[in-house]
């Protein structure tokens, strides 16, 4: 399960990886075509760690795996999400509802930082003339893209917000300290440039990370620049990547693709990656004063190809590289008629 052969020719979506521990794949209707979550059994119950998106296939899934592993009404202890993106928390809510009797609720755990991503973002999405959708909208153009586009790239937001319906009560926790999942005690830790808020689970006692969307193989977690990001996303995400680096790491469970074998090896190849596309980033911007962040993507990216669900993704990402050469002092944007256009420092945009 430490390849890309494998790991394709795994038969059944649920493998057990440890004597407590199962992984469970479920899908999704995008390129990325499935999450990984996972099933953590103790003696005071089960723990879930992240939860699928909510579609048909993912909720029979569910069901084949509670029956195989004889989960019952009452055996769920705490359901733990790592980011609120909805692939990780879009069934927390019909997980909770599914396990909680009466008067008492099985606890969906997230940071608190994500719980106040959660109410700005997808907590509004119910009305279609939500705040949020209008700022992504308005982000968009910003960005270059043709307003009767950015409306329908917004409208693809929309359709997966809907898949995250029931939403669930959280118990927000502060990233840092340690948790109980299974008979396990694991280390929370902060793991901020792919959610900010994201936390992630380590056992010192079995060397296992639990490693959320942060390290994982082939693909690498898109690390956004959206409308309400703080400035320097892709410098935390790679100051979390050195922090990372630096444990000891018998196997990582990722929420996508094969399992992570050599922790340092997959790290330094992020870090390579990054290194590249802000090469090719600043190249792009270089060649071309006054460029918009589509513009960038189009080169970086070609987002012609894309679909609305990646194009939004493109984008995003393409602006937390710009941010970060932006905050080397190697280029620096300007707003003209409501759209930022980036050059290098000593070009001039027009
Ligand atoms: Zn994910």
């Amino acid at each position: 399960m430490f390849d890309e052969k494998s790991w394709k020719a795994q038969a059944s979506p649920l493998l057990k990886l440890e004597d407590d521990i199962w992984q469970l794949r479920l899908p999704l209707p995008y390129a990325l075509d499935h999450v990984n979550v996972y099933l953590i059994q103790g003696d005071s119950g089960w723990s879930i760690v992240d939860t699928g998106l909510n579609i048909s296939k993912a909720r029979a899934l569910w069901e084949s795996a509670f029956a195989e592993l004889k989960i019952g009404p009452n055996d769920v202890e705490k359901i733990v999400v790592t980011h609120v993106h909805p692939d990780h928390f879009g069934m927390a809510g019909w997980l909770q509802e599914r396990f909680s009797s009466a008067g008492e609720l099985v606890p969906v755990i997230v940071s608190a930082e994500d719980h106040g991503m959660f109410i700005k973002i997808w907590d509004g999405l119910k009305s279609s003339d939500s705040q949020a959708m209008e700022n992504m909208t308005r982000f968009l153009i910003l960005n270059g893209i043709p307003a009767e586009y950015a409306k329908a790239v917004t409208q693809g937001t929309m359709s997966t917000g809907v898949k995250t319906f029931p939403h669930p009560t959280f118990t927000p926790i502060k990233p840092n300290g340690t948790i109980k999942m299974g008979n396990r005690t694991w280390d929370v830790i902060h793991a901020p440039g792919h959610a900010d808020g994201q936390i992630i689970f380590y056992d010192p006692a079995d060397r296992l990370f639990l490693s959320g969307d942060q390290i994982l193989m082939k693909i690498t977690p898109n690390i956004g620049y959206w409308g309400d990001t703080e400035p320097g996303v892709l410098q935390r995400y790679l100051d979390s990547l050195a922090q990372l680096r630096t444990y000891n790491v018998r196997i990582g469970y990722p929420g996508h693709k094969w399992l992570v074998g050599d922790w340092q090896q997959r790290i330094d190849e992020m870090f390579a990656h990054h290194d590249e596309r802000l090469d090719t980033t600043y190249e792009a911007v270089k060649s071309n004063a006054g460029i918009t962040a589509d513009g960038v993507s189009q080169a970086v990216f070609r987002l012609g190809e894309l679909n609305y669900h990646q194009s939004r993704f493109a984008i995003a990402e393409t602006l937390a590289h710009l941010d970060l050469l932006e905050g080397q002092g190697k280029i620096g944007r300007e707003e003209v008629d409501g759209v930022w256009r980036f050059s290098t420092v000593g070009d001039s945009a027009i």
